[in-house]
């Protein structure tokens, strides 16, 4: 087993169901156990335009998994996860029910056309950077340090929505 960085976000439908489904099917998997998640922030989306206030607003967390699935078939299980919350791909970066991105994987590197780790914008989202502090304040990121030293852990862009852990074990 291995630890695993994953992030969910959901800005379509019941936003904090979809994100409360999703630990629950990825706790599921036979390969990968989860052991902390962190509260709900939310966040005006970001298009490829820019910040898209008229856009239905983001909820976003992150879990911490073991994982004995390598990361290049755990992301097919997140895809298929994706995909049965009526995850939908039409325009990059456009809203959508679920998104599951593998955020870090052991502090393995990869560089495929399927899979980069670590996830290459991570380092720069709040939206992914302040839920990681409250599961773990000391991560970080391979090639850019502590997280808890990045300019957007700071960052007044994410605001709580639900202080409550997404998940604890049943
Ligand atoms: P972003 O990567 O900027 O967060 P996105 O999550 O909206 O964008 P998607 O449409 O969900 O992008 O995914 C596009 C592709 O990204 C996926 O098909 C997947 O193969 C690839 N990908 C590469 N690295 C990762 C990773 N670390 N986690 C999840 N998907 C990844
Ligand atoms: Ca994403
Ligand atoms: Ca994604």
């Amino acid at each position: 087993m291995l630890p695993a960085v994953i992030a969910l976000g959901s800005n379509l439908g019941d936003r904090e169901e979809n994100l409360r489904a999703a630990v629950r099917d990825i706790d599921a998997l036979a390969d990968v156990t989860v052991t902390a998640a962190s509260a709900i922030v939310q966040s005006h989306a970001v298009k490829t335009t820019g910040t898209d206030a008229e856009a239905p607003a983001y909820l976003n967390a992150v879990m911490l998994v073991q994982s004995a699935l390598d990361p290049e078939d755990l992301l097919p299980e997140l895809n298929r996860i994706e995909a049965d919350h009526g995850r939908v791909r039409v325009e990059r970066w456009g809203d959508r029910t679920l998104d599951l991105d593998i955020i870090d994987f052991a502090g393995l590197l990869r560089e495929t056309v399927d899979l980069t780790l670590p996830h290459p914008l991570a380092a720069k989202r709040a939206f992914v950077i302040v839920p990681w502090l409250q599961v773990d304040p000391d991560a970080e990121i391979r090639g850019h340090g502590r997280i808890d030293s990045l300019t957007v852990a700071f960052s007044d862009e994410v605001w709580l929505f639900e202080a409550a852990p997404l998940w604890t074990r049943p």
